[in-house]
């Protein structure tokens, strides 16, 4: 067993290697670039739609999504207003820098300032695997449960920041954000989180100022 750790490691360094590649062309064109992790159905389409329509007359908004098989949420940034690129992964349950690679090549990068990037639905691999985005942010949802940080601690460790959407639902889930706030500051301390709701837009301010104060256009 011993054995395998050796050819993980190679993969990673080598999936590190093209991921400070993205970073430095999103660097050399002035793009400020997120990437989006969620289990399926936390809401990180819904958030792309209101983040594009909402700074649209700021930014000049690129969005990448990563899916299975679809081109559904592609379509939905499309939609709200940015120019987006479909990933179909083939089955792969993460995006790695190889797809983000391929898919920056898809854009005139220098077009843009701000880049949206919907990885694929999952709460464990997409941790491991850098694209070379300036942030991470997770998207947390009352309905998964407030035990998730405990049970994923991988995927809250490093991000940069966590959403945790539809809070509209606090009246009617048990949902103890005290524990799931400890379980958090356990495993990132300090980390900058946005309460929100995609249904009624509480909260959406504070997640758009913290672009706004990340991204320079
Ligand atoms: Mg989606
Ligand atoms: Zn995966």
């Amino acid at each position: 067993m011993p054995k395998r750790i050796p050819v993980v490691e190679k993969i990673l360094s080598a999936n590190d290697r093209i991921a400070q590649e993205n970073r430095a062309r999103l660097d050399e064109a002035g793009v400020f670039s997120i990437n989006l992790m969620a289990s399926p159905g936390a809401g990180k389409t819904s958030l792309i739609e209101h983040t594009v329509q909402r700074l649209a007359r700021q930014f000049r908004l690129a969005a990448i999504d990563g899916d299975i098989a679809t081109s559904i949420d592609a379509d939905r940034a499309a939609a709200a207003g940015a120019t987006a690129i479909q990933i179909n992964t083939g089955g792969q349950c993460h995006l790695d820098a190889v797809m983000l690679r391929d898919a920056l090549k898809q854009l005139d990068l220098i077009e843009f300032d701000l880049l949206l990037v919907e990885n694929v639905g999952n709460l464990v691999c997409p941790a491991d695997f850098e694209l070379g985005t300036h942030k991470n942010v997770l998207i947390a949802s009352i309905p998964e449960g407030d035990d998730k940080p405990y049970k994923y601690p991988g995927m809250y460790k490093d991000v940069d920041a966590l959403i945790v959407n539809k809070i509209d639902l606090l009246p009617y889930i048990a949902f103890d954000m005290d524990y799931f706030r400890r379980g958090v500051e356990l495993l990132n301390p300090g980390l900058v989180t946005f309460p929100i709701s995609c249904r009624t837009t509480e909260g959406l301010d504070e997640w758009l100022d913290w672009i706004k104060t990340n991204a320079r256009p």
